[in-house]
């Protein structure tokens, strides 16, 4: 029926969705979900978009089929190598038609630490070598990875104003100048690269099944071993790990994605060498290879099959203990079905109002069904038991603390708001609502939550130290461009502090 714009390489279906509304001229977003969805309510998803039998029906035959344009034009490659098998078939189910949530929920997206892009993200230099050769712009998928921020040839990634996860779910939005503003790019740094080449590389692996939780506990359990780092048979010494990922990776990088809790019990780090009761992200497993493999190359590929060939416990469909032999599609249909209601509701709630379901789940695929639940809860929470909010408060400002000591003399990271230090704590919506029963966090984030002025001097003294260190000097307006500031902006305090920088110090060109 209509001329659907093919996607061009490594472009996300979002975007090729968004090419489709500007080239038949539809001004509303409705209107581009009835021509090409026929359904209304499909959200504009940029990651990780379902209803692709939709899309396909749209391009030719013979040389797409839902495998290709998951692999090739979604962010699941990312996720696809770190579940388990059943669960990786599960979400491409989900992809080809509707999840209702499900999909993320799924992949481990909900549970994870890593900061999604609050925009979609681009590469302007990127944007003219695609505007030579195809004519258009078009949003790359590798600039959307959470985790990912630069392009390894250009820079480091600008922010459009084209929100990841907008409030109006049902707009795709075309990249263009009003939405991309062109600014100067700075580069990246190695370990920017080193990310933006591990995820490329993820990308570019195809659909083969995935190894099972159970693996990948022995591969960080032999890990640590050769490092190591196991007294007695089975205890690991989390000391020492942490001692190396702090070798490896600065503060202010763990902070940047989210990861920076190492320490407590609930770690990502602490869950990653016990038992794997859910899956991590690429990210997490970088970080922890990249530590432990020091200055050695490697890639996924090779960790994928390292992995795969630890021995595996049967998959779950033999954990049917009425002993009868149940059909896959039965299986699948009955996981459908939960996972769906999951993605609506918590875990109590999906249980009441599926008490049947879950008890055919129980009874003929347990381990699966625990699996999914562990999933699905927040890491912090112990499940049925009650939180102590006394040992919650210790724990959190003792996290607090630590970082504050690591962060004091680091100019780098974003200003210090009683968000962003809650931010850095696990189940962060969780404290922000109790901060009644936690008299000490509330008191860290009186003493330290940095003001306007704080943040805009701190910002300052970064690009003042660098302009020192290199024996340089640095005229004013680029001093305000590299540090966001202009005088209007400034409070009183940063201008006092200005002034007298300029007054003392041979530093500033007036
Ligand atoms: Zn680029």
């Amino acid at each position: 029926m209509f001329n659907f714009p093919t996607p061009y390489p490594d472009e996300l279906i979002y975007s090729t969705v968004a090419r489709a509304g500007i080239r038949l001229a539809l001004s509303s977003p409705k209107q581009l979900l009835d021509e090409v969805f026929q359904n209304r309510k499909v959200s504009a998803t940029v990651d990780l978009p379902c209803h692709l039998e939709k899309i396909l029906h749209w391009l030719p035959q013979r040389l797409y089929d839902l495998n290709h344009l998951i692999d090739k034009h979604t962010l699941f490659p990312i996720y696809a190598c770190f579940i388990p098998e059943e669960r990786r078939q599960n979400c491409l189910h989900f992809m080809q038609g509707a999840s209702h949530g499900a999909l993320h929920l799924a992949v481990g997206l909900n549970a994870s630490k890593v900061h999604i892009p609050e925009y979609l993200r681009y590469c302007p230099r990127c944007f003219e070598e695609q505007l030579q050769s195809y004519g258009e712009w078009y949003w790359s998928r590798l600039w959307q990875i959470p985790g990912v921020s630069c392009c390894p040839q250009h820079g480091k990634l600008l922010n459009s104003s084209v929100q990841y996860r907008p409030v109006h779910k049902h707009e795709f939005k075309a990249a263009c100048l009003e939405n991309c503003p062109t600014h100067a790019q700075e580069p990246a740094s190695l370990d920017e690269i080193l990310i933006a080449q591990k995820a490329i590389e993820l990308c570019s692996l195809t659909n083969t099944p995935s190894a099972n939780l159970a693996q990948w506990t022995l591969f960080y359990k032999d890990l640590a071993l050769k490092h190591h780092m196991v007294k007695g048979k089975h205890h690991i010494v989390h000391e020492l790990i942490y001692q190396k990922i702090m070798q490896r990776w600065p503060m202010s990088f763990l902070i940047q994605h989210g990861l920076s809790d190492l320490c407590t019990e609930n770690s990502w780090l602490h869950h990653m060498f016990r038992k794997h009761r859910r899956s991590f992200s690429y990210l997490e497993h970088l970080i922890v290879i990249e530590a432990f493999y020091a200055g050695k190359s490697w890639t996924f590929q090779e960790i994928l099959k390292a992995v795969k060939a630890y021995s595996h416990t049967p998959t779950s469909f033999c954990d049917n203990t009425v002993g009868e032999k149940l059909q896959p599609t039965v299986i699948h249909t009955q996981r459908h079905l939960w996972l769906t209601a999951l993605a609506q509701t918590s875990i109590v709630n999906a249980r009441r109002q599926n008490t049947a379901l879950y008890a055919w789940l129980y009874r003929n695929d347990k381990k699966w069904l625990v699996e999914t639940n562990a999933q699905k809860q927040m890491p912090f929470i112990p499940s049925g038991k009650k939180v102590n909010w006394k040992q919650r408060d210790w724990e959190g400002v003792k996290t607090l603390l630590r970082l504050h000591q690591q962060l004091l003399e680091n100019l780098d990271s974003p200003r210090r708001t009683r968000t962003w230090w809650i931010k850095q704590l696990s189940s962060p919506s969780t404290i922000e609502k109790n901060l009644a029963s936690l008299p000490l966090i509330t008191k860290f984030l009186n003493t330290y939550q940095e003001d306007t002025s704080c943040y805009q001097i701190r910002r300052l003294s970064r690009e003042l130290l660098l302009t020192k260190r290199n024996n340089e000097s640095i005229s004013l307006w680029v001093l305000l461009r590299k540090t966001g500031l202009t005088t209007d902006r400034m409070t009183q305090e940063t201008q006092t502090f200005l002034n007298h920088v300029i007054q003392h110090d041979q530093l500033i060109k007036v």
